[in-house]
């Protein structure tokens, strides 16, 4: 949703390039994180579209765009096959020459470098530059990016793979974007990261702070159960718009006090991570029903080894009585989903791994085994500390199926986690 006092700046047109796209092979992601960056930053995005590995088409649009608004971004076909044609269709468009660049080959070379390889001929396509382009590094990938006039317009030209746009955005649009804001007005965005909240329960807590203030646009984003807001401001100057940003965020921090879990690391498993290695606390998890989630984001933090020595999937009965020494009348008494087995699986992880702090699982991610008195979604967490137990809970999550239970469950866990670290401090 553009706002009315942003839509006044520069105007956009973002295509998404390749023939899997129209088949309907993925979507479109690069484009609707590209709109979302240039909302943010005060742009009009006028126009998303999909186009073909097809050399005329893809020019006429270029073209066309170049005409119409002031920046075109394009996503995909930048790679070393003949079907990648997204820079010879940025040179027809432009009316230039594609050359092949020393400085951009450098690029290709650079990258496989680092793993001690040299490129394939057919990587000579990738240093191919319109005549006055700009080869953008790409920190991810092969495929140096091109940034370049196009008319009236800049036209950046991203690589396709997802994992290589992100970066190429931070690197080399955002600066552009910042030394370029419409209006000649200067933007600040500030970030919220939220943990163990819906996005309906946000939309209601939030309430006013979503509404109320005049210059900053809020947006929200939801991935694996965590929540990104943004909060973009804008003003004369830097300062100006720093403050308005930053004093919605503070309102932000307050209101949702336990559920922030940084404010500039939107992973919350390098954050808790950060948190048990600088304190030195040894950790670990007994996972049934998430088998391993929670121990493999664990594993994505750097230096994790340091506090985490062991980590227990144990999904039988008869397992969690012979690892974690739960007491199978407990078993029998309450059944697998309980709290009290959830309890003696957290007690019973710190005790076998010699840990100080534990958060153990036991749930039905479905979508068979729910009964009424134990439906699907149902799964309680427990968290022991220094032999003690710390927290217990029953959560009921929507039978939204088993992925999405295993996530919101994995997501909660580390978040338990995470509050236990920060209230021993
Ligand atoms: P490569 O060097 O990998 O060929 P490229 O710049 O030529 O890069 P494409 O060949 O267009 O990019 O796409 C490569 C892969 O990136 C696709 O197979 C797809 O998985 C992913 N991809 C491309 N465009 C998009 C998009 N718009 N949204 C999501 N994923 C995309
Ligand atoms: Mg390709």
């Amino acid at each position: 949703m553009a706002d009315a006092r942003f839509s006044q700046g520069s105007r956009a047109i973002i295509f998404g390039i390749g023939d899997e796209l129209l088949r309907g092979d993925y979507p479109d992601l690069n484009s609707s994180l590209l709109a979302r960056t240039l909302l943010h930053q005060g742009w009009t995005v006028e126009e998303i579209r999909v186009l073909p590995d097809d050399l005329p088409s893809l020019a006429d649009a270029l073209r066309a765009a170049g005409e119409r608004v002031d920046l075109v971004l394009t996503t995909g076909g930048l790679g070393p096959t003949d079907d990648d044609l997204t820079r010879h269709a940025a040179a027809r468009a432009a009316g230039v020459e594609l050359n092949f660049e020393a400085g951009a080959w450098q690029m290709v070379l650079d990258w496989y470098g680092r793993s001690d390889r040299t490129p394939p001929e057919s990587n000579k396509r990738q240093a191919l530059v319109p005549a006055g382009a700009t080869p953008l590094n790409n920190t991810h990938g092969t495929a140096p990016g091109l940034r370049m006039a196009l008319g009236k317009a800049t036209l950046f030209c991203l690589p396709g793979p997802p994992r290589e746009v992100g970066p190429m955005i931070d690197g080399a649009l955002m600066p552009w974007l910042e030394a370029h804001a419409p209006g000649g007005q200067v933007l600040h965005t500030s970030r919220v990261f939220l943990a163990s909240l819906s996005e309906s329960q946000f939309a209601d807590e939030a309430g006013s702070l979503l509404e109320r203030h005049a210059n900053a646009l809020v947006g929200v984003t939801a991935q694996a159960g965590r929540l990104a807001v943004t909060i973009t401001a804008r003003a004369a100057d830097a300062q100006g718009a720093r403050e308005l940003a930053e004093g919605l965020q503070a309102q932000f921090l307050e209101r949702f006090d336990r559920h922030v879990y940084s404010t500039t690391q939107p992973s919350l498993e390098q954050v808790l991570g950060q948190e048990l290695i600088e304190r030195n606390m040894t950790v670990t998890v007994a996972e049934s029903c998430t088998l391993g989630l929670v121990a493999s984001a664990l594993g994505a933090v750097s230096g994790i080894s340091s506090v985490l020595s062991e980590t227990f999937c144990t999904y039988s009965n008869q397992v969690k009585a012979h690892r974690l020494g739960v007491d199978p009348r407990v078993l029998e008494q309450h059944g697998a989903v309980s709290e009290p087995v959830a309890e003696a699986m957290a007690l019973g992880a710190a005790r076998e791994a010699g840990a100080r702090l534990a958060v153990a699982i036991t749930g039905l991610a479905g979508p068979d085994g729910g009964s009424p008195t134990k439906p699907v979604g149902l799964v309680c967490f427990a968290c022991a500390l220094d032999g003690r137990v710390l927290s217990i809970e029953s959560k009921r999550f929507a039978p939204a199926g088993r992925n999405a239970i295993r996530t919101w469950t994995a997501s909660r866990a580390l978040h338990l986690l995470l509050l236990a670290v920060r209230a021993t401090s």
